[in-house]
């Protein structure tokens, strides 16, 4: 419990005031709570023991009318302070955990499905954003009522104060149980909706699959998903049945001991009717507070495994930041006996490879030699495991992440494009830019003829992926996002491979623009591009197997000579081009 309550604190550091401010107030609410339950003990007693004075009569309205009031006014603050303290921490850690994900190192995404992380993010934060806040001031609020609710028996009569105490005692360690139970299950249901929440994402996913391979009875992994989570749920609820009814139970057994023994009181005289009544209503009172604040204390179990599957998530090691930055120098590349293994798979074998500022750089290689990973862990999406990349003369880890970013461009393979306008997806290269950029940008992709012409031009809003778009425009925009961005390293990784030679040109176009007078390192497949390169890197299963100008290494037998062989052969007619 203690501990719940402390990682619920650190969840929400940044909104400490208001959580503050409205546990005073629900606090202050329970009291007044009390008050009102002394003014209505004013009016009964006026009504056994006498005749209403004018006074008391007025008094006692008065009180009411305040208690009212107040009770409106704190209850109020209470509520809306709450649910202000669940969104806006959940929303804080949201921010924070976008954030975090940017720093990790990809390895995470893949270790983890997205659909992991969007329940993470999602379901879980959900599940906290309604609940938490919620439930630690009902249950500060609960303790607090019935504390002087009970405090209030033990001055009037010291006896029933006792037997009210021994059920209270009683009862909490029945709450205590059922959180125990709830502590040990509720993983187990969290488990199950995370992997329901990821089970959908890939089916819907993976819509296109399923559809075409017919298949009848639905989705396997999905249907298995809703099975656990149901059996989950029904699990949780079945094991903590018999312990919400013996909590029941307790506070039934012990509200009838105080009605026998106040009424056997009171009819032998030791207690007077008012008083009677007084302690009756009090001590049940009491139990009503605190079983508010035990059936929320109960789901604590729920709430903590909650918290634990963000903080696993904020465990994760990210990539080490160096505590005081230095400033690259220019853009000379230094590869340096880099070592890199996916897990224990080590995929490059101490690369080393100097690139200069301003030049062209082909890497060639068949496929899984690690070209891609290669030119991944330039821009730091893996770390490397041995030697050091450096830019303009200092490792990359000792460089800042941001200012990292700022130097590299990437054009992928495989676009993707943000479910989003055009305009935005192409600003995204520069937060902030202005149509005009934007316009130049795409101008000089050659995308900005084909965008005017879209019913809403720069405002048109793409499916997510892009999925509108041919392979070629999708290209170009994303092209136009880095021609915006601006950074003088560019890496591209087979940006025209998968296109066809139609549009070829009018990327290669747009290509050029891109990296003019830029560092440029492409992992290329076509000819040309290759010849007029400055520098080839040739890498057979991850090592480099030649390394210098088109010219060096077209005298020589090797991969390069291959390479260029079997090219000219699939493409007869770029022999003389
Ligand atoms: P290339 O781009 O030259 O085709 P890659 O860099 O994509 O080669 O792949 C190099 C090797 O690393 C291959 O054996 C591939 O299977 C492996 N590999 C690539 N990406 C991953 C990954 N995310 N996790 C594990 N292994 C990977
Ligand atoms: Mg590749």
């Amino acid at each position: 419990m203690i501990n719940t309550v402390k990682k619920l604190w650190e969840f929400s550091k940044y909104q400490h005031k208001t959580f503050i401010i409205t546990l005073i107030m629900s606090l202050v609410h329970a009291f007044i709570g009390v008050t009102q339950l002394i003014a209505i003990m004013l009016v009964i007693d006026v009504i056994i023991n006498g005749t209403p004075t004018a006074t008391a009569i007025r008094n006692i309205i008065i009180l009411t009318i305040v208690c009212a009031l107040g009770s409106f006014i704190t209850s109020f603050f209470e509520q809306s302070g709450s649910v202000a303290v669940g969104f806006y921490m959940t929303a804080d850690k949201r921010i924070g955990l976008g954030n975090f994900l940017k720093i990790l190192p990809l390895g995470f995404f893949s270790d983890n499905s997205s659909g992991k992380i969007v329940a993470t993010l999602t379901t879980t934060l959900s599940g906290i954003e309604t609940g938490a806040a919620m439930a630690m001031i009902t249950t500060v609020s609960g303790i607090f009522s019935a504390l002087a609710m009970f405090i209030t028996v033990c001055f009037y009569e010291l006896k029933v104060g006792v037997i009210t105490g021994v059920g209270m005692v009683i009862y909490l360690l029945t709450v205590d149980f059922q959180m125990r139970l709830s502590r040990k299950n509720a993983p187990f249901l969290q488990k199950a909706q995370s992997a329901l929440a990821a089970a959908t994402l890939t089916f819907v996913q993976g819509i296109k699959v399923t559809k075409t391979f017919s298949v009848k009875e639905g989705n396997v992994q999905l249907n298995e998903a809703i099975k656990d989570s149901e059996e989950a749920n029904i699990s949780l609820t079945n094991k903590s049945m018999p312990s919400q009814f013996l909590s029941r139970l307790v506070i039934a057994i012990f509200e009838m001991l105080i009605i026998v023994s106040t009424l056997w009181m009171y009819k032998e005289g030791s207690l007077a009717l008012f008083k009677t009544i007084i302690l009756i209503i009090f001590s049940f009172m009491a139990y009503v507070s605190l079983n508010q604040a035990g059936s929320i204390l109960s789901m604590m179990g729920l709430l903590d495994s909650g918290l634990k599957e963000v903080g696993e998530v904020e465990a994760t090691q990210t990539m080490r930041q160096s505590d005081n930055p230095k400033p690259m120098g220019n853009n000379d590349i230094e590869l340096n006996e880099v070592t890199f293994s996916y897990g224990d798979n080590e995929v490059l074998h101490k690369v080393s490879a100097t690139i200069k500022e301003n030049s062209l750089t082909a890497i060639i290689g068949p496929s899984g030699s690690g070209k891609t990973t290669l030119c991944e862990l330039i821009p730091r999406f893996h770390d490397i495991n041995r030697g050091s990349i450096k830019i303009g003369g200092v490792d990359i880890r000792d460089v800042n992440y941001d200012e990292l970013m700022k130097r590299i461009s990437m054009v992928f393979q495989r676009v993707y494009l943000f479910e989003d306008s055009i305009y935005n997806n192409i600003a995204f290269g520069k937060p902030g830019a202005g149509i005009e950029e934007v316009r130049r940008a795409a101008r000089a992709a050659n995308i900005d003829e084909f965008i005017e012409a879209l019913p809403d031009g720069y405002n048109t809003v793409l499916d997510e992926g892009g999925s509108s778009l041919s392979g070629g425009e999708k290209q170009r925009i994303s092209i136009a996002r880095a021609i915006l961005k601006d950074a003088p390293i560019i890496i591209m990784d087979e940006a025209t491979a998968a296109l066809d030679a139609e549009n070829e040109h009018e990327i290669i176009a747009a290509i050029e623009a891109l990296t003019k007078n830029k560092t440029v390192i492409m992992i290329a497949h076509r000819i040309k591009s290759i010849k007029n390169a400055d520098h080839i890197i040739a890498i057979k299963d991850g090592r480099v197997v030649q390394d210098g100008s088109p010219k060096e290494l077209a005298g020589k037998e090797g991969l390069y000579r291959d390479f260029l062989r079997s090219r000219e052969e699939i493409s007869g007619w770029t022999i003389n081009n």
